[in-house]
């Protein structure tokens, strides 16, 4: 599978500042999980989305094209320990209202760190996805962190806690490329007319 060519377009701080889209898939996930490293890894660019950006730092919505009405969007990452409640409260809102509003989105991919589990963070998200049956999958990162020996239970353990088969899960590492071109496709799939 051919990398997916995504051209930034816009930060925005506000889903109404947003050029409009036909279909979007949006990424979200807990600070430092991989989601800028997967994101360059899907597209093939290095330094596309920024990798390990400075906590307390602006959070933008961050929208990249991927050509003929289609896009990506990259949330801001949400659980900075550093972070005043104050602002955490504002980031929230910030992917609250885009998640509820923004009309084209097809898939909400939801990040969790392979090496450390799902956190109650992860687990909140979810159930707020549920609880508004927004479509969303689950995929895992840093697959090369895991022992080979341990991948097997490893697998099982994160489904049992995100509440969902072993199969429905896609496990990825940016750092290795595994798993990057089964993403590529199920993102090409989402975002097909
Ligand atoms: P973000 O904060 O979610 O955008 O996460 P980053 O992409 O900045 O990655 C956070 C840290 O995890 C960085 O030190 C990355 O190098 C590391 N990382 C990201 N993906 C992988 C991976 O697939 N394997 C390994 N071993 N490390 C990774």
């Amino acid at each position: 599978m051919p990398p997916i060519a995504m051209k930034f377009v816009v930060s925005a701080t506000k889903v109404e500042d947003l050029p409009e889209t036909q279909r979007e898939v949006a990424i979200v996930g807990r600070s430092n999980v991989g989601k800028s490293s997967l994101i360059n890894a899907v597209a093939n660019t290095k330094g596309l989305a920024r990798v390990s950006q400075t906590p307390g730092q602006t959070q933008l919505l961050n929208l990249f094209s991927v050509g003929k009405g289609s896009s990506v969007m990259d949330l801001p990452g949400y659980g900075f320990a550093k972070v005043p409640g104050r602002i955490k409260n504002t980031w929230s809102a910030m992917i609250e209202a885009y998640l509820l509003g923004r009309e084209g989105l097809q898939m909400i991919i939801v990040l969790v760190d392979g090496e450390i589990g799902p956190t109650k963070l992860d687990v909140q998200m979810l159930d707020w996805l549920r609880s508004h049956e927004l479509p969303h999958h689950v995929v895992v990162t840093k697959h090369d962190k895991v022992k080979p020996s341990t991948i097997g239970t490893r697998k099982r353990d994160v489904a049992a806690g995100v509440l969902l088969h072993p199969e429905d899960i896609t496990w990825v590492s940016a750092a290795k490329g595994t798993g990057i071109d089964a993403l590529r496709d199920l993102i090409r799939l989402w975002l097909a007319k």
